[in-house]
């Protein structure tokens, strides 16, 4: 049908949606009220205008908005205000005809225009509000400016140190008493962090810091950054070292048959509050040694199952660009490896890093094998000018930038904040790819857990509402990622949820948030005076 010319359809016949339509009209039901005259000669209008233009679908879906509209307000028929009912018949046939796909008058304005009005009424809250409660980094530009003054002020930090990775790493804030000068933090959050800091070191870019807004209580940026006495008073689950049971050789995860990880190094721009590798990368720092990077190389030469290899760490640009182009030359020289990534964070704590030649490197061995980019994006506050000048050039030199948010209470846990956020990532080049649940393993910082339902409730609202590849999918790491599908969740114990693992129907348990905890005042709302 679709592909026959006009001809061979027989236009003069009105389709079910149009005959539905005259009938709404003309029914004659319910209290009258008088049309006035204007509403009356804004009808004749469009109907000449409908009768004269030949091209146009504009003048008739007018016409007919407008006889709809006096049937809804005033219950007025077109018999009512002397339209002629064959005129009308007439304008339906043209308006098919016209349309390159037929639609009927009556489908759109009866249905069509419907749809779209209930489509936009879902979204006109989230548009309203969006700036106010999920301000980004290009909005607060100008206040992110002065803090830049200010702190390169306190740290002595030339411009030159400011552009530069190196400066960034240099002048990085470590101790509470560099936090108390570029921003004002109450006593009690000093004590604390000292506190904190033997199960907790941190390490805050300077840039990184011009993005947290001050009075603020629980700003984005700060939560994300800045240990509180959450981590050391949280009670939580003790268990094993992350990596313990699923490293099968040296820097080595691997819990699946065709990808893995090599953890290449411990080193990162800044340290996360929710790291799930806190264990980790609060010891010291370090890089591996080239036997570990040969011994986890000839894993992977060895296992011609890999195909795709994922370089972590820590931060993958941590590492120097020398040893990145070591690692990703090797692994395109094995036969088996068709494809890699490399996980960072740094883009957005340090963006300062994407250097030429670390550009060029990606784009020589994109060219060989394709290359993803893996960053984690939380918050919008976080993306800024030079963060997106960042992806938009990863871009032009990878095959994809795939975003693993997480979910943090008081940073995302709102779906406004998660539609803008994945929103904002599609403009910024970046492709939500994983949306976690914040893991059970580390009591540190259970504080920022999200309840699973919670999150759940956030995802499905995207669906529908915001473009389908921005959607991300909701996992949570239990030894493998799960899907946080409905049909994966088998039960509910307490707290606890009974999780399936697709690939085997294992059936783990994962403690969930306690809804409870989740409504308590935490993190800086505690050191409130
Ligand atoms: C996350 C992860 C991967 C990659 O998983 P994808 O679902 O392919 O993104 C591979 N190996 C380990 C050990 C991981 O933690
Ligand atoms: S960048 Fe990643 S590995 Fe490093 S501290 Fe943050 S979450 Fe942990």
């Amino acid at each position: 049908m679709q592909c026959e010319a006009n001809g061979s359809i027989d236009l003069n016949v009105l389709d079910k949606l149009d005959v539905k339509f005259f009938d709404y009209l003309y029914t004659k039901d319910g209290e009258k009220k008088v049309v006035p005259q204007k509403e009356i000669d804004e009808v004749k209008e469009w109907l000449e205008l409908s009768k004269t233009s030949q091209k146009l679908t504009n003048p008739m879906v007018e016409l007919f908005k407008k006889l709809k509209s006096i049937k809804d307000d005033f219950g007025a028929t077109p018999e009512d205000i002397n339209i002629d009912k064959d005129d009308l018949r007439l304008m339906a046939i043209k308006h098919k005809n016209i349309d390159e796909h037929n639609v009927s008058i009556g489908g759109r304005v009866m249905i069509s225009h419907k749809i779209v009005q209930e489509a936009n009424a879902r979204v006109e809250k989230y548009l309203k509000v969006r700036e106010e409660i999920a301000p980004t980094g290009y909005e607060l530009w100008d206040k992110i400016l002065k803090n830049r003054a200010k702190i390169q002020k306190a740290l002595g930090m030339s411009d030159k140190d400011w552009d530069s990775y190196g400066g960034q790493i240099k002048y990085a804030i470590t101790s509470a008493e560099e936090l108390a000068k570029i921003i004002d933090v109450p006593k009690k959050l000093i004590d604390d962090i000292q506190r904190v800091s033997h199960v907790f070191r941190m390490r805050i870019s300077p840039y990184y810091a011009s993005l947290i807004m001050p009075n603020v209580v629980n700003d984005p940026i700060l939560l994300q950054s800045v240990p509180t006495g959450d981590m050391v008073d949280n009670k939580g689950i003790e268990l094993e070292p992350v990596a313990s049971d699923h490293s099968p050789a040296r820097l080595i995860d691997q819990f699946y048959p065709r990808v893995l990880t090599i953890k290449a190094t411990n080193m990162c721009a800044m340290f996360c509050t929710h790291c799930l590798r806190i264990a980790h990368i609060s010891a010291k720092d370090w890089v591996s040694s080239n036997n570990s990077y040969e011994e986890a190389l000839n894993y992977i030469r060895k296992d011609t199952n890999i195909r795709d290899v994922l370089i972590t760490g820590g931060d993958a640009l941590a590492l120097s660009n020398k040893k990145i182009k070591y690692l990703l030359d090797e692994l395109d020289k094995i036969d088996h490896i068709e494809t890699k990534r490399l996980g960072s964070r740094i883009p957005i704590m340090t963006p300062q890093r994407i250097n030429q030649e670390f550009l060029d490197i990606c784009e020589e061995s994109n060219e060989k094998k394709p290359l993803r980019f893996v960053t984690q994006i939380n918050s919008v506050q976080e993306m800024t000018p030079v963060s997106k000048e960042s992806f938009k050039k990863l871009n032009r030199v990878t095959s994809a930038i795939l975003n693993q948010a997480v979910f943090l209470r008081g940073i995302n846990d709102n779906k406004y904040k998660m539609w803008r956020l994945c929103e904002e990532l599609q403009n910024s080049y970046i492709r939500p790819y994983y949306l976690f649940n914040c893991s059970f393993r580390n009591p540190e910082f259970a504080h920022l857990r999200v309840p699973v339902e919670i999150g759940r409730d956030i995802v499905e609202s995207m669906y529908g509402n915001i473009s389908g590849d921005s959607i991300p999918r909701y996992l949570a790491t239990a030894g493998g990622k799960i899907p946080l599908h409905r049909d994966n969740v088998v039960k509910k114990e307490g707290d606890d949820l009974i999780l399936k693992k697709p690939w085997s129907n294992e059936e783990v348990r994962y403690p969930d948030a306690s809804m409870e905890e989740y409504n308590k005042p935490f993190s800086f709302e505690k050191y409130k005076d």
